[in-house]
This record gives C-alpha cells, structure tokens and sequence, in this order.
C-alpha cells in the first residue's frame, strides 16, 4: 500500500482516487489486487486471513483517509456498530437518538433486554436533553442526519458535553458521508459507516467500516476494535473490500450529482400538493417526505413509480424509494405515510417526472406544480 502521499493536503475528491493503491513503481499495478487466501506463509508479519487481508487493508486506507483517521472494515455497517456498542462495559448507559438507524436500535434494545447496556433514548436535535442525559454515561451515539427523519445534531457541543461526562461519542456518519462531514475534527471519538450506502455506492456489497482518530486515545480504541473483530470474526470478503475500493474512487462526484438533484427534488416536491412535509438538511442525497393520506397511499406511490427502485436501503446509483414503516422494527414516531427517497445519479428530469406522476395519482391526476 502507498504511503508515499502527502495525503493531509490533498481535497477528498483526490483523497477517494489517489489512496489505497500499491506504491507507485515500474511494472506495479495500478490496482489493489483482490487478495483470495486463508492464510499466508508462516514467519512473515501476518498469519492468518481474519486477522489481515491487504485487500481491506487497501480500502481501509481510503475511508481512513476521508474521515482523518484509520479505519478498520467489517462485514457489515452493524457489525462495526456492534463493535464499538461493545466496548461499553457490562450495564453501562448508551445514550441513543429515537431515530437512529432501525438496526441500531433494535440492536441496542436486545443488549438492553440481556441487561448488557441500559439506554437512554434522547432526540438528538435537543442538546439540553442530549446533555442532560449523558450523566454516568459510557457512550453517545449521534447520527447526524438520522436514519430515516434527518434530524442534524449539533456535534461539536454534543462532544464537549459527552467528554465532560466522561462518555465516548461515537457517530454515524453514513448520511452525511466524509465529503459533507468530518465528525473526527469535533472530536467525536469514533466514526461508523454503513459502506453498503453510499461509500459503496452501487448496491452490490454489504460492508461496514469504523474510523478512529490519529490520537493516542484514537490508537488504544482502535486496537481494541481491531481485536473484536479478529476474535468476533465479522471480517469482510476480499472481494467485497475491493467492490468497495471500486465503488467509494466516485464518491465525490456522485455526492456531487446526487446532492444537487435531491435539493432540486426537495424544493420541487415541497410545492406539490400531494406533499406534505419535506425533509432535507440541506446537503446530501437523501430526502424524506411525508405524502397526503396514510400507509395505503404511501405504498401507492411506491408502487406507482417506474424508475425509481422501490426497495429498502440506500445510497445507491440508482435512486430508490421506500416507506420506512412497512418494516415493524422501525419506531413508531416515523410517520406511517414517511417516504425516504435515496436520489441516485439519474438525469434529474426524469426522476421528477416518474416521481411527481406518481404522486399525482394521490391528488385526482392533476398535473404536479
Ligand atoms: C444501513 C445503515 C446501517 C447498517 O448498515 P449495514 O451495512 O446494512 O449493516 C447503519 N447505519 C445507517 C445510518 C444505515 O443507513
């Protein structure tokens, strides 16, 4: 792997294309190779393939890159969430938003019933509560945007208060990804992604990855984790690393495309009268609506769209749709008739015209303003 790049000047866009590559010598590759092997010969740095792989090794180097630390990959984004949960000791309070991730919360609410952790659920967009729950606690988890309302939390007081109660934070930064937000520089504790999403990019991998800082905290932390993943053994594939690796050198330009369509749809969709409330933070490529009626007629835009992919997750090249409630696990203060929108890199034209035809099936057929 390259070392050689004086990677801390360099912009995020260069950051995603220019790490994680062998070094820069006659004859190399260009590429990281996709490493396929269980072990490797005896006496040398390494032993054993769920301990390394110069595979993830390569991507690791890329979203470590991004965020400003080093990150470790998972074999999944719940699996690095895990992980950090799992550093919490035995009954410590996790303070969580109401509308984290569904896994993330239903992961924390099996600890909780096993007595591992207690939790104490918060909306992570009010600080004073936030802070007032954060006395005795071990860990914060901030997702900002929150999975599915896009709530923003105000990290950089978030953590003050965190560190002042003596409590780790740890964020979610797969919404936002490291092209919009940098959670490390507020000195939040530990970054997780989800790099399924967008990182990934294209729907065709399962992947997760944490990120720690360059501090001495930041190196105990992730030799921690990376002892949790060798003993828990959810490691990745090799070949989802690489997809990974492969997917994550667009991430800026796809950010780029899909943040602009999703404002575009966001202004456009708030002066449609079958929309009720939109939700977007202002940056990102995911928007969340609320449609006139309730389940029935949520799904009937779902169903009534063609381009867009009605399926659940996110994050992908191609854009797609979802009612959040139809999954039981979801809480019950997202609204029955939410729809998440994840814009994908499509012309913006053509997914407003499948969209906003859809929706006009709500309002009689009239045309969409
Ligand atoms: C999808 C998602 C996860 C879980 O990631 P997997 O890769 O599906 O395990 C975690 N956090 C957020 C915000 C997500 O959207």
């Amino acid at each position: 792997m390259s070392a050689a790049h004086p990677s801390k000047s360099l912009h995020p866009d260069t950051r995603a294309v220019a790490l994680g590559r062998p070094d820069h010598e006659p004859g190399a590759s260009v590429n990281e190779p996709v490493t396929f092997t269980s072990t490797y010969l005896a006496d040398g740095p390494v032993s054993y393939a769920r301990v390394h792989n110069p595979t993830w090794g390569a991507l690791e180097e890329v979203v470590g890159g991004l965020e400003g630390g080093r990150a470790l990959a998972f074999a999944s984004g719940l699996a690095a969430i895990s992980a950090v949960v799992a550093q919490v000791p035995h009954g410590g309070v996790v303070v969580s938003p109401h509308h984290a991730y569904s896994g993330t919360t239903a992961l924390l609410a099996d600890l909780a019933a096993g007595g591992a952790v207690t939790v104490r659920q918060v909306d992570i967009t009010d600080t004073a509560e936030v802070v007032a729950a954060l006395e005795g606690a071990s860990l914060l988890v901030a997702e900002s945007p929150t999975n599915p309302m896009l709530e923003v939390a105000d990290l950089p007081a978030l953590v003050q208060a965190a560190h002042e109660a003596g409590a780790v934070v740890m964020c979610d930064n797969t919404f936002a990804t490291p092209i919009h937000q940098q959670p490390l520089r507020w000195g939040v504790d530990v970054v997780v992604h989800s790099v399924t999403k967008f990182l990934a990019g294209h729907s065709d991998v399962v992947l997760g990855a944490v990120v720690t800082p360059d501090t001495a905290g930041g190196a105990e932390l992730h030799a921690r984790l990376h002892a949790h993943r060798s003993s828990r053994g959810a490691v990745p594939g090799p070949m989802e690393a690489w997809l990974a690796l492969r997917g994550i050198r667009t991430l800026a330009l796809r950010m780029e495309r899909s943040g602009r369509t999703a404002a575009e749809l966001a202004e456009r969709l708030s002066t449609h009268p079958a929309v009720g409330r939109v939700r977007y933070p202002g940056f990102g490529a995911v928007v969340a609506i609320e449609v006139a009626g309730g389940a029935v007629e949520a799904e009937r835009v779902c169903a009534a769209t063609s381009l867009w992919t009605h399926a659940t997750s996110l994050g992908g090249v191609e854009s797609q749709i979802e009612r959040r409630r139809r999954h039981p696990a979801e809480v019950s203060s997202v609204p029955e008739n939410l729809l998440r929108l994840s814009v994908g890199i499509e012309h913006a034209e053509d997914l407003w015209r499948d969209l906003s035809r859809a929706l006009d099936t709500l309002v009689g057929g009239s045309a969409g303003a």
